[in-house]
């Protein structure tokens, strides 16, 4: 066994994860009174929300008509009705509710002639059920919403005596033998100590998993640490296969251009300056959803009308806007634009390709956050002590595909309602769980292996390998053929993670072990993507099987369940909730007006 001294710290809440979801969770809890905890592994201000552009989604009709039945419509279509009811009416109608929180929080929302917040129009936002023209429903501080959303919050949490143990990597959960969860070990990166959060409740609030795959909008720091460690415990993953690739990310770099381009006015262009998102979606046109643009520009790469000189991208044009908007509205992807494409947004082109963007799946939860272990008898079993919330968690909102700027949304929503139900679950009277100490050693032991691995994979090689792998065969179409191949690749990719060699054994500012844990996580997540894909003979929201086009709702309206042990992955279903939270006599959607049906545009 190995022998590691900790230092244990007792709380009421352990928070893992200092981005939008888990900073909106701490505030709540530690406004509640609630002792509270949040560890991150980068300083707050530097989670991946801080690179969130475009903004947040919310019925406040600032800019004309709208309702959250309208925006509930748009999130079941969105999610090509795989996003579970009760999930979808609480995100929508709980959304006007956050976001003004946000506001008397202090975030400097941009502002209409009146001064109300203003809102801007997005993909797959629509009116009338789908009916009418797009709606204006994101509201948006410049193109910097994450910056301001993520600043204000870290304030109010500081403010409300929250305490933050920064630069602190968590390792693995503490789980008792009945499957109750104690806490979490982690490690500090600037000194090399290890500690052990003893908490009776754990959110975990760790982002997505977006670094799995060659290209991608996300922060090198979005590895999926969350789903990582709930995989260890035999816990579920859910719904893994679905990972949206956003239009514009800037050709080469990754780097994103935000929807809200489009939404300003932007449009993409053929190599024949064509505006061919008019034949593929005739009512909504660039503002269709994104897989369904992501797919168009796919198709037009495919059929030789790509843009430069290997014809392998397309153009996003903005330079008919006036100047002064741009300026106004969109004065970071300007800058982006310039550093990363070279190009001036007032006079020429952006040169853009669909990038791997945001994890639709994650670790499953209920509309609280408290995290699922679905068995055949109990789909909904809580997991005591457990939440998931944010990119991390699978409320499931987004079912098979996001709408732009409902992600935002669903990290203060779904962090907030981790704090409401935390402040009926936990309470502060009681005495801190006695640890599990099996639990404790074995992630000590896995921790000590790697710091100590001398096998002959270099971490990064590996990693560059699994990257390559998900990125030519889970990519935005996928063939029975590629995805066999890529699962018999991973299977093996996978497997070379007991043969990891690491060359720092230090514990003060261990890159190389930190990206190795880091690895760890990763695999198991990139795993279940594409085993979960393979196996699902539909096509459907981000998930787009060339030999099996259409969407199969008997079959496979269901979530996929995945508990991955190894290099292996084991899968089952569980049903799809479709009963709202109200019904239409209490004021709720019209279950008729749900109902699936062909998703166009
Ligand atoms: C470039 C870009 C632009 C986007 N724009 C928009 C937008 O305009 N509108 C919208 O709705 N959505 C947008 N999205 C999506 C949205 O921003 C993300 O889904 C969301 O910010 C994720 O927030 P989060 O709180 O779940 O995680 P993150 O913000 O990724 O934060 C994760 C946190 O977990 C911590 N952490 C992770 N692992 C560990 C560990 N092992 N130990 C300790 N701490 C750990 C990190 O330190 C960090 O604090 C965008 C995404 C990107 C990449």
């Amino acid at each position: 066994m190995a022998a590691y001294t900790y230092e244990t710290h007792e709380y009421d809440v352990v928070v893992v994860g200092a981005g939008g979801a888990g900073l909106r969770a701490t505030l709540g809890m530690a406004e509640q009174g609630l002792r509270t905890a949040c560890v991150t592994k980068v300083f707050p201000t530097r989670s991946h929300t801080v690179a969130a552009q475009g903004g947040i989604a919310a019925s406040l009709s600032n800019m004309g008509p709208d309702n959250w039945q309208w925006h509930m419509y748009d999130t079941v279509k969105g999610s090509d009705w795989l996003g579970d009811t009760d999930a979808m009416e609480y995100l929508t109608r709980e959304a006007p509710k956050a976001v003004y929180e946000l506001e008397h929080y202090g975030v400097p929302f941009s502002r209409t002639e009146e001064g109300k917040i203003y809102q801007r129009p997005f993909g797959g936002h629509t009116t009338e059920f789908g009916e009418g023209p797009a709606v204006q429903r994101t509201c948006a501080a410049a193109d910097r919403t994450g910056h301001a959303i993520l600043h204000t919050l870290y304030g109010q949490s500081l403010k409300n005596n929250a305490e933050f143990y920064i630069e602190y990597f968590a390792i693995d959960l503490i789980m008792s033998d009945d499957g109750v969860c104690q806490g979490v070990v982690c490690w500090k990166l600037d000194d090399g100590t290890m500690h052990i959060f003893n908490a009776k409740m754990v959110v975990l609030a760790t982002g997505g998993y977006g670094r799995s795959y060659f290209s991608a909008t996300s922060a090198h720091t979005c590895t999926g640490d969350g789903g990582g460690m709930v995989a260890r415990q035999g816990l579920a993953l859910q719904d893994m296969e679905f990972v949206q690739f956003h239009p514009t990310g800037i050709y080469g770099s990754g780097c994103l251009i935000t929807e809200g381009a489009r939404g300003e006015g932007g449009y993409l262009t053929n190599s024949e300056g064509e505006r061919f998102m008019e034949r593929y979606a005739p009512q909504y046109k660039d503002l269709a959803p994104r897989d369904y643009v992501s797919r168009s520009m796919t198709m037009e790469i495919r059929e030789g009308r790509g843009v430069g000189a290997e014809g392998d991208h397309i153009h996003l044009n903005l330079s008919h806007l006036p100047p002064e908007a741009l300026a106004e509205r969109l004065p970071g992807i300007s800058e982006s634009a310039k550093i990363f494409a070279g190009v001036d947004v007032t006079k020429e082109p952006i040169p853009v390709l669909p990038t791997v963007h945001y994890n639709m799946g994650g670790i499953p939860t209920n509309y609280w956050g408290e995290v699922l272990n679905p068995t055949a008898e109990n789909p909904t079993a809580v997991v005591p002590g457990l939440m998931a919330v944010g990119e991390a968690g699978c409320a499931s909102v987004h079912g098979a595909n996001r709408l732009g700027s409902n992600s935002l949304i669903d990290l203060v929503v779904f962090g907030r309602a981790a704090a409401i139900r935390a402040g009926k679950v936990v309470n502060p009277e009681s005495a801190s769980p006695v640890l599990n100490t099996a639990s404790v050693d074995a992630a000590f032991d896995r921790f000590d292996g790697l710091r100590n691995a001398k096998g002959g994979v270099p971490t990064a090689e590996l990693r560059l390998e699994m990257q390559k792998t998900m990125q030519a065969d889970a990519a935005v179409f996928r063939t029975a053929k590629t995805l066999s191949e890529g699962v018999e690749k991973m299977t093996e990719i996978a497997a070379k993670l007991g043969d990891l060699q690491v060359s720092d054994r230090s514990l003060v500012w261990n890159s190389d072990l930190m990206e190795t844990l880091e690895l760890t996580n990763l695999m198991p997540n990139a795993l279940a993507t594409i085993v979960g894909a393979e196996a699902r003979e539909e096509s459907r929201g981000a998930h787009a099987h060339e030999d099996f086009p259409a969407r199969n709702d008997e079959k496979w309206r269901v979530h996929t369940i995945s508990r991955v042990t190894g290099n292996k992955v084991d899968l089952s279903y569980r049903p799809v909730i479709t009963a709202p939270l109200t019904t239409e006599a209490e004021g709720g959607i019209s279950l008729k007006k749900i109902a699936p049906k062909a998703r166009t545009f």
